[in-house]
């Protein structure tokens, strides 16, 4: 009989259109599904972890529904698969291939150790829709502006999904397996997380659910409406996409199908798949992204690096003053999420009025997104501050009132999120209070907050700021 296969998941929480475990079940043998709490998992911030907890609950319900089990080991990745290869005989070890830079390191020592030891090791595509170095320009170097690598890649042919196997087999006997709840994946949200359960529904059935109910009831109106915060037009699919529960195939190929039959808004959502096609794409080529300017000579621009001024704690709680960038941080610490204008108009009020350095935004995003991606959330602030490849220019500031005149027009966005000052408050904006720390000692009878500057003030200092940087280089 064939020996078994270690399925070892990480950001892939499927069973459908996953490469690495059709190929595991073709293999013959059992197949041991395996998720490792190893130093990565434990660097993720507080909303990330708590939605892996969810999402690892989800995918265990999947495998048992195949006749399998989902085996959770603590440790270093490569010890923690030696010792389940000792104990089940397992011939070969799969997985989907991950691109930050420590998981590139980490798999890439794995791989090495398995094939030392005589394991198979095969690592498999399908977190992207083109592998990054399957892109390039015709110098052969890779892309640093969007619309060129969205010409490239759009005309592409891409195989059809992948049906889920029925069965996946079962080994004779089970590894040990520690127990989900006992990891406490959701601690560090302290009592937010029962909060931000009520707009989570995690796994592969809910992201498929999204995908399905985008394509028959959003996709025509998205390029229309998905500007707008306070309105439900576009996919939620982001958190599935952050943590494998869906393919970006499965989305690509809704796309391809709500485009020919000819609806309106479906190539601005293949679009939207490519920009997160293209922050991987950037990451992969240039890891430094994750930390540092991207562009030269930012390095001594003047933003503020302390993540604990007054101007940074209003931005975390909500309380700058600015009813826009107020209401994006609640819907933040409510939903787990935020509508993507509302992140670009936060974001930009923190680096540019604030003049607060965009690591400070992407880490505190980084703790509390229950979408939050490496690659997009990189590239995102550093878009906005910049400082990012193909970004809006630091001096096209926006004026967060004429953005909320634009895109929130009847304030329905803001009177949902902000408290302060409505007579009765809905239970969105008063559910802010019991998801936020009990030590920032808020309450909805607080007066509203008052912006530390004018817009008008942030604006030119920013300005001077940028003025500075240009005379320096
Ligand atoms: P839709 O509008 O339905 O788009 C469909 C899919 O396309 C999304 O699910 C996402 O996978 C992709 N997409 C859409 N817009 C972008 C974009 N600008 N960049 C990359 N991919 C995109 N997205 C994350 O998934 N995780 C993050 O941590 C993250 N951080 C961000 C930080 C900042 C400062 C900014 C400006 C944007 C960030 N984004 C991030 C991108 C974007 O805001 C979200 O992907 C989007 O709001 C998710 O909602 P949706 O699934 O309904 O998107």
């Amino acid at each position: 009989m064939q020996d078994p296969t270690i399925l070892w998941f990480r950001r892939d929480l499927r069973l459908s259109d996953h490469a690495a475990l059709s190929a595991a079940v073709a293999r013959g043998g059992p197949v041991i599904a395996l998720f490792i709490r190893d130093a990565q998992v434990d660097a993720l911030g507080a909303a990330p972890k708590f939605r892996l907890e969810m999402g690892l609950a989800a995918l265990a319900q999947r495998l048992e529904a195949a006749g399998n089990r989902l085996i959770l080991r603590s440790g270093p990745a490569r010890e923690v698969l030696e010792e389940v290869i000792e104990e089940t005989g397992a011939g070969a070890v799969h997985w989907q291939r991950l691109y930050d830079p420590e998981a590139i390191e980490r798999d890439s020592r794995v791989k090495a150790a398995l094939k030392k030891r005589g394991t198979e090791a095969h690592s498999f595509a399908g977190h992207l829709l083109f592998e990054p170095w399957q892109v390039a320009t015709q110098k052969g170097d890779f892309y640093k502006v969007y619309s060129p690598f969205w010409r490239a890649v759009k005309g592409r042919d891409l195989p059809e999904t992948q049906a889920a196997p029925s069965e996946i087999p079962a080994p004779r006997a089970w590894p040990d397996s520690e127990t989900l709840s006992d990891w406490g994946l959701s601690a560090a949200m302290n009592r937010g997380a029962e909060v931000v359960a009520q707009h989570v529904s995690a796994g592969e059935e809910a992201a498929q659910q999204a995908l399905a109910l985008f394509a028959r009831d959003r996709i025509g109106d998205y390029a229309d409406q998905r500007n707008f915060p306070g309105v439900a037009a576009t996919s939620d699919l982001s958190q599935y996409l952050s943590l494998g529960e869906i393919s970006p195939l499965s989305c690509w190929q809704a796309g391809q199908r709500a485009m020919a039959a000819g609806k309106d808004g479906a190539e601005t959502f293949l679009k939207e798949l490519v920009w997160r096609e293209f922050a991987y794409h950037l990451m992969y080529h240039s890891p430094a992204m994750l930390d540092e300017n991207w562009r030269e000579g930012w390095q001594d621009f003047g933003w503020n690096e302390d993540p604990d001024t007054p101007d940074v704690l209003a931005w975390k709680q909500g309380r700058t003053g600015v009813e826009i960038v107020d209401a994006a941080m609640r819907e933040l610490y409510v939903t787990g999420r935020m509508h993507n204008r509302a992140r670009m108009v936060a974001a930009s009020y923190l680096t540019k009025h604030l003049l607060c350095h965009w690591r400070i935004g992407q880490a505190w995003f980084e703790e509390c997104l229950v979408d939050w991606d490496p690659a997009s959330n990189a590239m995102g602030w550093q878009w906005v501050a910049g400082s990012g490849p193909d970004a809006a220019p630091y001096f096209r500031i926006f004026n967060p009132d004429t953005q909320a005149t634009r895109f929130d027009r009847n304030g329905s966005y803001r009177s949902r999120w902000l408290a302060e000052g409505q007579g009765d408050p809905g239970p969105e904006a008063l559910a802010f209070y019991d998801a936020i720390p009990r030590a920032w000692n808020l309450s909805p009878g607080d007066a509203p907050a008052r912006p530390s500057l004018t817009l008008a003030e942030g604006r030119e200092r920013a300005l001077a700021a940028y003025g500075e940087m240009k005379d320096a280089a």
